[in-house]
């Protein structure tokens, strides 16, 4: 019987996913091909970004009840749910509790709640933890072999099967691929040469001249001293890992005194920080959960019945199947988040046909989205004052709850409704002039109000700045620039009355990478476009991220053919497929378990259907000879 070989490169939570599906697929099958499994990664197997190396203090921002990486009954047209643990479910069977606010294993301390927000670094045990098991339990037909080593190239043989080539010359001859690289980093953009250029050239004249195009890993941010005058740049959660790298990461602590208020005890060791973003505000918080582990808000409006109705319409329209966001969705979409802000206030769940928000729920859906419209703030002290009380507000929001408090219900229908914000976008779902927009415009307005830190960041942000250690910086878009005189960065103000500046030694960039194919460090990738295995993403002419992929996640080569064994999942194929980096949560028809169930499935059909074409060239190979015998005879 021939036997088939997988690989899947990258071993961080989707490709655990992968593994996942495999393993339940497996188990219900009673087929006994013989298989080897390839697991391809540098990495510790399981964790990709979320590094068990990591401080305690950089934490997941999804609650502990809402990550597994196990299906459940919920999950639709991906196999059969084998029960495993959440990350609560393991941190309870490890014996982990919250000890002084250090989560260890121990009696003392209080448990681990689903609402609790556990450290990446724990996360990253758990995801090992769960591969290891993973690998316990695939059937007896099945060996595993483990490459700790990076892939750099794949290549076709004759066959159509694949040579996934490993870093060292080192050849894995396999019949299906799985990539799942993750967050792979990419060259620096035109912003990052022209900040080290001037980083480089001011460095004679001011030693503490330094730019990081990005904080990780966290420890490189060890190079700044209590001396520089650091700006930040990006409010997003990425900043949040800066904000308590140069605190709590070397020294300081917090304090909590009162249910919404901390106050920061400093080490005398942070610099002085300025946070500044293109939007000039703080990302809200996430609210207290009364969601539990898989309760979400249900559609009344912006359903997929709904979206596909809207793309009928345009279709008898204009002959076009791509919609406007902001034309044909976002109407919908912000009178779901009225429906949700009214109905939350008024404390009644009103009849959603004909609904029809009043002008208070219109306006506080358009603040929500929009804050500072309208506003001028007179100096740089107006504007301070005007982020601490959106701190307090944001932070009183947050402690009513995603169910209870008007605005973060409202808000959290964004993230409830992803999956069918996902069906509209997905796979050119947008013109190319909409899709741009969406994704410059709409997602980190989205981000913002719907995908922000833990609430007690925001209070941690807020302690920051009444310590006199963090300062929000000089509004909305302010302008970067670079002073030759004195070798230091500038940040001016563009949105006040007057105009102000400021100066800073240490320039970092909170922000991750976005994978565009042509720019990424990646040798695999960029060996695959150079072959035409693969191309980048495209809608239109609009070249968003990501790689190309068909509807079945299969990876689309330069002659527009689908590689039907080789499947492209997560963040390498964001541009096609929309918010593909959220880790797999329960009870919710998870997509990213979805997605690896249905690529597996789609493999083990091909490897169903190969072995029976095999039986059956066998069955009339044999019969052809048994009639040559009997000829002969
Ligand atoms: C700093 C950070 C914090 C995050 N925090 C959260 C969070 O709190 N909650 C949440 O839901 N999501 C979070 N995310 C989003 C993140 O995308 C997902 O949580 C998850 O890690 C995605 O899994 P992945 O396997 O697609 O990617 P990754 O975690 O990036 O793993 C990819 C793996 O592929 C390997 N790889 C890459 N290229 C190759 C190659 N050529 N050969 C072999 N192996 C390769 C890498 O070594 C890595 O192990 C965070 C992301 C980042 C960057």
């Amino acid at each position: 019987m021939e036997s088939a070989s997988i690989a899947i490169v990258g071993l961080g939570p989707r490709g655990l996913n992968i593994l996942e599906r495999i393993a339940a697929l497996l188990g219900e099958r009673s087929s006994n091909i013989p298989m080897t499994i390839h697991l391809i990664d540098p990495a510790i197997p399981g964790q990709g970004v979320h590094a068990w190396s990591q401080p305690q203090h950089l934490l997941v921002n999804t609650v502990a009840g809402q990550i597994t990486m196990f299906s459940d009954d919920t999950v639709e047209d991906s196999g059969p749910a084998v029960a495993g643990p959440s990350l609560l479910d393991w941190v309870h069977e490890r014996g982990y509790r919250c000890v002084d606010g250090k989560f260890i294993i121990s009696s003392a301390g209080t448990e681990i709640g689903e609402n609790d927000y556990l450290p990446r670094s724990l996360l990253g045990e758990y995801l090992t933890a769960v591969c290891d098991r993973l690998l316990k339990s695939l059937p007896a037909n099945v060996t595993v072999r483990n490459h700790r080593r990076e892939v750099v190239n794949i290549s076709e043989y004759g066959d159509g099967s694949l040579a996934i080539h490993l870093q060292g010359d080192y050849v894995v001859d396999a019949d299906f691929c799985f990539l799942a690289l993750g967050h792979c980093e990419s060259l620096p953009d035109d912003f990052d040469l022209t900040l080290e250029a001037q980083a480089r050239r001011g460095q004679s004249n001011n030693s503490q001249l330094r730019y990081f195009r990005n904080p990780y890993p966290i420890n490189s941010l060890s190079a700044i001293s209590s001396h520089d005058r650091v700006a930040l740049c990006g409010t997003g959660l990425t900043a949040t890992d800066v904000l308590s790298a140069l605190t709590v990461g070397i020294g300081g602590a917090f304090e909590k005194v009162g249910q919404d208020r901390m106050r920061y005890l400093a080490c005398g060791r942070e610099p002085a920080i300025t946070i500044f973003s293109r939007q000039g505000l703080p990302f809200g918080g996430r609210a207290v959960n009364q969601k539990g582990v898989g309760g979400q808000y249900k559609a009344r409006y912006f359903t997929r019945e709904f979206i596909d109705a809207a793309r009928h319409a345009l279709c008898l329209r204009e002959g076009s199947l791509q919609l406007d966001f902001d034309r044909d969705l976002w109407p919908t979409l912000k009178h779901e988040m009225a429906y949700v802000y009214q109905c939350t206030a008024s404390g009644a769940w009103a009849e959603a046909r004909g609904f029809v928000p009043d002008a208070a729920s219109v306006a506080a859906i358009d603040a929500l989205i929009a804050p500072l419209a309208g506003i001028t703030f007179a100096d740089y002290a107006a504007y301070q004052r005007y982020i601490h009380d959106y701190l307090r507000d944001d932070i009183a929001d947050s402690l009513q709850g995603n169910v209870q408090n008007p605005r973060k219900a409202a808000a959290d229908v964004i993230r409830d409704l992803r999956d069918n914000i996902r069906y509209a976008v997905d796979h050119c779902g947008l013109t190319p002039a909409s899709h741009q927009r969406f994704l410059s415009h709409w997602c980190s307005i989205m981000n913002r109000i719907a995908v922000g830190p833990p609430k007690e960041r925001n209070m941690e942000l807020l302690a920051l700045m009444e310590a006199g250690i963090v300062q929000f910086g000089l509004g909305q878009n302010p302008q970067i620039g670079f002073d030759a005189g004195s070798s230091r960065f500038t940040l001016a103000s563009t949105a006040f009355a007057i105009n102000e500046t400021d100066s800073f030694d240490v320039f970092v960039r909170a922000k991750i990478d976005v994978f565009e194919p042509e720019k990424s460090t990646s040798r695999l990738v960029h060996n695959m476009l150079a072959s035409g295995l693969a191309v980048p993403f495209q809608n239109g002419g609009f070249k968003p991220s990501g790689l190309a992929v068909d509807k079945s996640a299969n990876l689309l080569r330069s002659d527009g053919q689908a590689m039907r064994n080789i499947w492209a999942l997560g963040n390498i194929v964001e541009g096609s497929n929309f918010y593909t980096f959220v880790l797999p949560r329960p009870q919710v028809n998870s997509r990213a378990i979805q997605d690896a169930g249905k690529v597996v499935i789609a493999m083990l059909e091909r490897i169903d259907a190969r072995a029976a074409a095999q039986e059956a060239l066998q069955a009339s190979q044999q019969a052809a000879s048994a009639a040559r015998q009997a000829e002969t005879a």
